[in-house]
């Protein structure tokens, strides 16, 4: 077990990470389809978006400042959106809970930096049905320099893990395009594996891609089923799941 005073800090860590990375959710969509005022990814400062009112530094605190504020803006008091606190929440769980559990620094830290670019993808492709270049594409070549210069997996498993990946997808949606005319899976979805092969290795994605088709059936019987456009569900949340768990799976060393 770890100690309690590294799994807070980490903890925070996370919050603070989740903060920054809640603004890429919010603006890298917006930013791309260059929106007005969309900014970059550290202007303009954070404000409110119905007001424009300027967070001081007391309101951005992450999580603290939700709560304290009841998730609404002081001077407006329009609301703060809810997924605002979970991805500060979830992201200091998840970074608390790892290092409590795995015991192996280097890959608690690859594991934390395998986080902070799939829960981006994740929600972005939640919101908009989109998993940018700008994400996937640094994630892939992250995976492969870890690769490179730790022995969690031989390189060679890694690239063949990046083109096996993406040709895996790519070959799905060509035999689905074939047989329905229709396109079921984006060229997102095809760069997500690709940087999950170049994490995990080849031999890691038939279990990939099983564990994220059952986890898309069983969101779409719960989310997706009643609504219209049920034909595009997106499959880059589950995806981005899936490589976390196989992850944690291939190397952590837990405490018990
Ligand atoms: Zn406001």
């Amino acid at each position: 077990m770890m100690d309690p005073a590294f799994c807070t800090a980490s903890g925070v860590l996370g919050a603070i990470l989740g903060s920054f990375l809640g603004v890429v959710v919010e603006r890298l969509p917006r930013w791309m389809r260059e929106e007005e005022g969309a900014g970059n990814l550290l202007y303009p400062p954070s404000h409110c978006p119905a007001c424009q009112h300027r967070l001081r530094w007391w309101e951005n605190i992450p999580l603290v400042s939700w709560l304290m504020l009841r998730g609404r803006c002081c001077r407006c008091r329009s609301a703060i959106p809810l997924r605002v606190l979970m991805v500060e929440l979830l992201s200091a769980l998840f970074f608390a809970l790892s290092a409590w559990l795995i015991l192996d620094l280097p890959v608690l830290l690859a594991l934390w930096l395998l986080w902070c670019g799939l829960l981006p993808l994740a929600m972005i492709d939640l919101r908009e049905r989109l998993l940018p270049d700008c994400l996937t594409q640094p994630l892939l070549w992250a995976g492969l320099l870890l690769n490179l210069h730790t022995h969690l997996l031989p390189l060679a498993d890694a690239l063949y893990g990046a083109v096996a990946g993406y040709l895996a997808l790519w070959l799905v949606y060509q035999g689905h395009r074939l047989v329905t005319g229709r396109e079921g899976l984006g060229y997102g979805d095809f760069k997500l594996l690709a940087a999950l092969g170049a994490w995990c290795g080849w031999q890691a994605l038939p279990s990939i891609l099983l564990l994220a088709a059952l986890g898309g059936i069983l969101g779409w019987a719960i989310c997706f089923r009643h609504q219209e456009n049920d034909n595009v569900i997106p499959f880059g949340p589950f995806l981005a799941f899936a490589g976390l768990i196989i992850f944690i799976l291939q190397h952590a060393i837990f405490t018990f």
